[in-house]
């Protein structure tokens, strides 16, 4: 088992009727900046609850943050936060408008230049802080509201760039199942393969001696593969759309990657994905996922074969085709809640992969993989297997 600090202090609120503590998790006298996306929470009642919640509160809104927050939305409502002299943001929707929050939260503060430099400069930049924060999460998938990262796309540029800091934690984090209800099976089934990835970005990677992660990571992918298919058969299962957003924040709040190895190269190709064709992030980690595996089937073996086996009860056969067999049904998996595997399906050509080679090149993007041993030439190979 490795090293590790572990390290999260998001308060969960999870259940029924819980966005009424909205109340008192804002501080009192704050002048709150209430963040949300496209209106899906001004027709499912969610609007109303926190406006409920917040009524003894000073509040702004700013709406319109788009899927695959862009920053050039995002930096309308920093002037906004900054003229209005705002003090806490709460972000009500997915992932989109909670990582759009944290990007706000951190470039209000910000005071190094344009605060894009925090996501293109990483290296150089550092955040200093940012204001507090809080959601209520409508979408479970992302695992953003119980972690510190985000991601954010520039269109001018067509990029899609992560960041993360201490200070970028939320506050508090409202799990309610009952305002997912209203999501549609698109996003359902994203918000499944989303996080099915993020947990096998951080388990199959090679043993370490940590069977308690192993343990921890295969129940969320089990509970994944039992749940998700409720959830898609009916979206008012309170319990399935429970057992489901619970699975989707432990899959990313640091748990599952405390003292173990971690990839990440297919969130890494799957960003160039959906910024270069605005495929949905999920469905670019489907896309990707099942050729990496196959590509770096040789250093993930032992993994490999233990995820067949405990996951899919796959025993039989040769090293070989147990591992095909479990890269199969993972396929099987997600083709089963409607999300494709091939670069095809999407109309994608060969000419996007050497457009991804060109970017990664000219950004310096190399070692990735939990062996930092996945260069370009890699990424360009992992693709083609995609197409
Ligand atoms: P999303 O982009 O936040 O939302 C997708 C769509 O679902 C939006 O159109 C939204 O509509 C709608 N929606 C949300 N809640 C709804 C509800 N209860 N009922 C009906 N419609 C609803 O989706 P997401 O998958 O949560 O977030 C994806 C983003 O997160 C990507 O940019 C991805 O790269 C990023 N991500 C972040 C992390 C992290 O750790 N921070 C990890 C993985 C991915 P409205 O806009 O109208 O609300
Ligand atoms: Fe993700």
């Amino acid at each position: 088992m490795n090293n590790f600090k572990f390290y999260n202090p998001v308060k969960i609120i999870f259940g029924k009727g819980t966005i009424a503590e909205v109340a008192k998790e804002v501080p009192a006298g704050a002048r709150v900046l209430m963040t949300y996306g496209g209106g899906s929470i001004k027709k499912n009642g969610v609007y109303e609850q926190v406006m409920e919640a917040l009524k003894e509160h000073t509040v702004f809104e700013f709406g319109g943050i788009e899927p695959n927050p862009h920053y050039e939305t995002l930096m309308q409502a920093v002037e906004l936060a900054k003229n209005e002299k705002i003090d806490f943001i709460l972000s009500v929707g997915g992932g989109s408008v909670l990582d759009g929050t944290k990007f706000i939260a951190a470039a209000v503060v910000f005071d190094q230049g344009d605060p894009w430099r925090f996501l293109a400069e990483k290296a150089a930049v550092k955040l200093k802080g940012a204001i507090p924060f809080g959601a209520v999460l409508t979408l479970p998938a992302t695992g953003s509201e119980m972690n510190s990262g985000a991601v954010i796309t520039k269109v001018a540029t067509k990029e899609k760039l992560t960041f993360g800091s201490p200070f970028t934690f939320p506050k508090f984090s409202v799990l309610d199942p009952e305002t997912t209800f209203s999501l549609p099976p698109r996003q359902i089934s994203n918000g499944i393969v989303d996080a099915f990835t993020h947990v096998m970005e951080q388990y199959l990677t090679y043993p370490v001696n940590a069977p308690l992660q192993d343990r921890i990571a295969e129940g969320v992918l089990l509970t994944l593969i039992e749940e998700g298919p409720k959830v898609m058969q009916n979206p008012s299962d309170y319990n399935a759309m429970g057992n489901f957003m619970w699975s989707a924040t432990m899959a990313l709040n640091g748990l599952l990657s405390a003292g173990v190895p971690t990839d990440w190269a297919t969130h890494m190709i799957g960003h160039e994905l959906t910024a270069l064709h605005g495929i949905d992030h999920a469905r670019t980690l489907a896309i990707v996922l099942p050729s990496l595996l196959r590509y770096k089937s040789e250093t993930k073996k032992e993994k490999l074969l233990q995820y067949g086996a405990r996951i899919w009860n796959i025993t039989e056969g040769s090293e070989e085709e147990r591992i095909e067999a479990a890269i199969q049904a993972t396929v099987k998996f997600f083709n089963s809640l409607d999300i494709a595997t091939t670069l095809h399906e999407y109309d994608v050509d060969r000419a996007t992969i050497t457009a991804i080679v060109e970017r990664f090149q000219k950004r310096g993007v190399r070692n990735l993989g939990e062996r930092a041993d996945i260069q370009v030439e890699d990424v360009e190979k992992i693709l083609e297997m995609s197409l």
